[in-house]
């Protein structure tokens, strides 16, 4: 069978690093807020161009903080609203709704499935506060229109790179480095995936990570003096370690990632099959490959019959979802219209060119 991920195998091409980086964490005795956390910080500021990163617990606390140290620092109140992709993964949502914000949720371009920058002044309103852009499967938003808008009315942009560590702009910008702020995650499924959860902020404003790095711990800067009602969002000492030897190889392995890619969009020909689009080679980082058909259900059971492995991102849009019974009148037919058709085939940086033959072949017989 191909498995649509196979984070075994994934795991184990750094398998003597990832045990070394354990072995160190293990024998130091500090397990919490230490060296490794700081040289992983580090190191993700050189990758992103970013000045500051804070390791946080997973990818949705980096968002909800972002937003919530937005609120400490008197910049955002309860009821402001944040322009968002209606069809991204919900943990963008949830972010805006945890803080008592309301989503307000923008329909996507069809072909790239990312945000329509083209719809986002009509829906700017008194309480706007900021744009939440998702580089949704690994490919960046049109991060120049949207940071321009973010600059006419005075609005945050704050990005979510949740599946797009590393994708470049034709300038050269990464992923991280376009907006205010920006939240990561590195769930072990993502192309910097952890052994376990864990996420960061990378953003360029000194107060606003002085803010988070606050309200992540308790609400403390100095220990047992609590400036903020904070919350434990920590990035752990172990999974730091394991994330500086990953990050070491993204670069290459996403060249990996971009091979099957490529691969898939030049061989696969069927008429019934609709291939994602790429504007420019390094921005997307093929987190995902999202190809839509009619007959969604139909293609997933004959792939699964043929021993090919496949999943749906995402099988029901936000504002559809039983959490968001108050979005559910809502009228959104690119979304509606994606979330029936996309189905996401096999892509990582493990997969054998055998193994892509196979599903160009098998995709193509369909
Ligand atoms: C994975 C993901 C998140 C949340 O990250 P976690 O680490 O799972 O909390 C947020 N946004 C998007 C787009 C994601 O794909």
């Amino acid at each position: 069978m191909i498995k649509f991920l196979d984070l075994y195998k994934i795991n184990q091409l750094h398998k003597k690093d990832l045990q070394d980086a354990f072995e160190r964490v293990l024998e130091s005795g500090w397990y919490i807020m230490g060296s490794e956390l700081r040289n992983f910080e580090e190191k993700f500021c050189q990758y992103t161009g970013a000045k500051y990163t804070i390791g946080v617990a997973n990818g949705l606390d980096a968002l909800v903080l972002i937003i919530r140290a937005y609120k400490e620092m008197g910049i955002f109140k309860d009821g402001d609203e944040i322009i968002v992709p209606s069809n991204t993964y919900i943990a963008s949502i949830l972010a805006i709704s945890a803080n008592n914000l309301n989503p307000i949720l923008v329909e996507p371009i069809l072909e790239t499935y990312n945000l329509d920058y083209r719809l986002i002044e009509s829906r700017i309103t008194e309480k706007t506060v900021a744009i939440l852009p998702v580089h949704l499967y690994g490919q960046l938003c049109d991060m120049d229109k949207i940071c321009e808008i973010g600059v006419k009315y005075g609005l945050k942009v704050i990005e979510d790179c949740a599946q797009s560590h590393g994708a470049k702009s034709p300038k050269g910008c990464s992923a991280g480095n376009f907006g205010d702020a920006a939240g990561f995650s590195f769930y072990p499924g993502k192309n910097l995936g952890a052994l376990g959860d864990a996420g960061a902020i990378t953003t360029n404003d000194a107060n606003l990570a002085e803010t988070i790095s606050a309200l992540l711990n308790y609400g403390s800067r100095v220990k047992y003096e609590n400036i903020y009602k904070g919350v434990n969002s920590r990035l752990d000492e172990l999974q730091a370690s394991l994330l500086s030897v990953k990050l070491a190889s993204l670069d290459n392995e996403t060249e990996l990632r971009r091979k099957v890619a490529n691969r898939y969009l030049e061989e696969i020909n069927n008429q019934k099959i609709i291939l994602p689009i790429v504007d420019f080679q390094e921005s997307h980082v093929w987190h995902l490959f999202v190809i839509r058909t009619e007959n969604r259900t139909d293609l997933q059971q004959y792939l699964t019959n043929a021993g090919i492995q496949t999943v749906i991102h995402y099988p029901i849009p936000p504002h559809k979802q039983k959490a968001y019974e108050e979005l559910n009148d809502l009228s959104l037919p690119i979304s509606e219209k994606i979330h029936q058709e996309v189905i996401s085939l096999p892509i990582s940086q493990v997969m054998s060119d055998q193994e892509v033959s196979r599903v160009i072949e098998v995709v193509n017989n369909y």
